[in-house]
C-alpha cells in the first residue's frame, strides 16, 4: 500500500524529493508557487495517505465490526490494525489503551467528562497551564462548573516557559488532574512534560497531555513519559481530519464509566439496562472513523519512513534560521522565546496589525495564520490582539523562509 515511503532511509535529508508526494505543494496562489506554512493547524497530505483512504472507498468499504460478510470483515481488519499501528508509534503498552476519536478536542472532552464524573468532585482541584488551547482548557472549566471544583494556573514567565518549581506548590491534597499542553502552538515551547508528569504522579495527580502538537515533534512514547492521557488529532500529523486518538492508561480507562452511549460501546441492551462493551469499544459509540483511521496509520508509516528525528532536525534548522531572519526586520517582536522550542515562530510588527500583515503574507502566496490560535488567555499575556504564526513542517525548505522574510519586509514597507 505504502509503495513510496520505504524509499526514504536516505541519510540525507532530502526536502525535494519529499515534497514530491505532497501534490497540494505543486499548486500557486495568486500566480505564486505556495508558501504553506500554516502547519500548527493542519499539515498537508502525503500520497500514500490520500492513496490508502482512496483505495479503502474503491475497494474496501464496509462498516466495521457488524457484518458477517466478507468486506465488513476486511474493514474491521483494516481498522484494528490502524489501532495497532498507532499503539506501536507512540509506544502503549495495550492496543486497547488506543481509543479512536474525532481529534484531539474530542479526546480531551471525553476525558474531562469520563474522567471527571468517575473522579473529580466537589472542592477538587485541576491545573492547567496558562498557554493552552482552548481545547484543554475549557473542557476544564466545564468540569469544574459542573462539579464544583476549582482550576489552578500553571502561568508561563515573559519567554513563554513553565517553571517546574511552581507546579509542585500548585497541588495540594484536592488536586485530581494536571491538564498540559506538550507543546504549545502559539509560542512553539517545548513543555517539560516527563518532569511534570513525576512531579504530578509524586502528589498522586494524574496527567493529561495535550499531544495536537507534540505528536510530530520527534518520537512520542507514552511509557517513557509515563502519560495518563495523551491525545493528538490525525490531521496535524499529515493524516485525515475527523479522525484522532486518546491513549489512556488501562488503570485509569477501566474505572472511567463511558461517555457517548450508542452502538459498539454495549455488551447487552435491554429496555431497562445495558452493560458496557470492554476497552477500548466502551469509549467508541456509533460507526468509528475507520477509513480515517487507516489514513491515520498510513500517515504515520509515512512519517516513521521520513524519520520523526531527522524531521525535527530539519524543523529546527528553519526555526532558526527564520527567528535570526525576521529579528533583522525593523519593528519585528517575536513572541515566545523559550530555550526549548519546536519550529513555529510567532511574531508581531510595531505598527501593523497582524490581520494586516497576514493578508499582505497571502497575497505574496505565503500562508501563516493571524490571531490568537485558539489561546486567548496566551496572547493576553502579552497585551496583544494576536499574533502572525508561521508554524513549519519537514517539507518545509530555507528557500520558502526567505519568501515569508521578503513578504514581511514588503508588509513593512506597504504601511510605513
Ligand atoms: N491543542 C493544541 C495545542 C492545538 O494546537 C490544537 C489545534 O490547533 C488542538 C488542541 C485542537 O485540535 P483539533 O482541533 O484537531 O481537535
Amino acid at each position: 500500500m505504502t509503495t513510496i515511503s520505504t524509499a526514504y532511509s536516505a541519510s540525507i535529508f532530502d526536502v525535494e524529493r519529499f515534497r514530491r508526494d505532497f501534490p497540494i505543494l505543486q499548486r500557486e496562489v495568486y500566480g505564486r508557487p505556495l508558501v504553506y506554512l500554516d502547519n500548527g493547524a493542519t499539515t498537508q497530505k502525503p500520497l500514500p495517505v490520500l492513496q490508502t483512504i482512496e483505495r479503502f472507498h474503491n475497494q474496501i468499504n464496509a462498516n466495521i465490526h457488524r457484518g458477517v460478510h466478507r468486506l465488513s470483515a476486511e474493514s474491521t481488519e483494516e481498522y484494528e490494525r490502524a489501532r495497532a499501528t498507532v499503539q506501536s508509534y507512540i509506544n502503549a503498552k495495550h492496543s486497547h489503551e488506543v481509543i479512536f476519536t474525532a481529534g484531539a478536542t474530542a479526546s480531551i472532552n471525553l476525558v474531562a467528562n469520563a474522567f471527571g464524573d468517575a473522579f473529580v468532585h466537589q472542592g477538587d482541584e485541576i491545573i492547567v497551564s496558562e498557554m493552552e488551547h482552548h481545547s484543554n482548557l475549557v473542557p476544564w472549566q466545564m468540569l469544574c462548573q459542573r462539579k464544583g471544583a476549582h482550576l489552578r494556573v500553571w502561568r508561563f514567565n515573559d519567554q513563554g516557559e513553565l517553571n517546574l518549581d511552581q507546579l509542585a506548590t500548585l497541588m495540594g491534597k484536592r488536586t485530581k488532574l494536571l491538564a498540559i499542553t506538550h507543546v504549545s502552538n502559539t509560542l512553539g515551547t517545548v513543555n517539560p512534560i516527563a518532569k511534570a508528569i513525576q512531579i504530578a504522579h509524586e502528589h498522586g495527580v494524574a496527567v493529561m497531555v495535550d499531544g495536537a502538537q507534540g505528536i510530530k515533534h520527534g518520537k512520542v512514547d507514552v511509557q517513557h513519559l509515563d502519560a495518563d492521557f495523551y491525545a493528538f488529532s490525525g490531521h496535524k500529523i499529515y493524516g485525515p481530519t475527523g479522525i484522532g486518538v486518546l491513549y489512556g492508561k488501562e488503570q485509569w480507562l477501566s474505572q472511567m464509566p463511558p461517555w457517548q452511549g450508542g452502538g459498539d460501546m454495549v455488551a447487552t441492551v435491554t429496555l431497562e439496562r445495558t452493560t458496557y462493551n470492554e476497552l477500548p469499544f466502551k469509549f467508541e459509540a456509533g460507526t468509528s472513523n475507520y477509513i480515517g483511521a487507516a489514513g491515520l496509520a498510513a500517515a504515520l508509516d509515512y512519517y516513521s519512513a521520513v524519520g520523526p528525528d531527522a524531521a525535527t532536525a530539519h524543523e529546527e534548522q528553519l526555526l532558526r534560521y527564520a527567528t535570526q531572519q525576521l529579528q533583522t526586520i525593523e519593528g519585528v517582536r517575536i513572541i515566545g522565546n523559550a530555550e526549548h522550542k519546536t519550529a513555529i515562530v510567532s511574531f508581531v510588527q510595531q505598527g501593523v496589525h497582524p490581520y494586516d500583515t497576514g493578508m499582505i503574507l497571502d497575497k505574496m502566496g505565503v500562508a501563516v495564520r493571524t490571531g490568537n490560535h485558539c489561546t486567548q488567555p496566551t496572547v493576553d499575556h502579552f497585551g496583544l490582539p494576536g499574533t502572525v504564526r508561521a508554524s513549519f513542517a519537514f517539507y518545509n525548505t530555507m528557500a520558502e523562509v526567505d519568501r515569508l522574510v521578503e513578504a514581511v519586509q514588503r508588509a513593512k514597507q506597504m504601511t510605513a
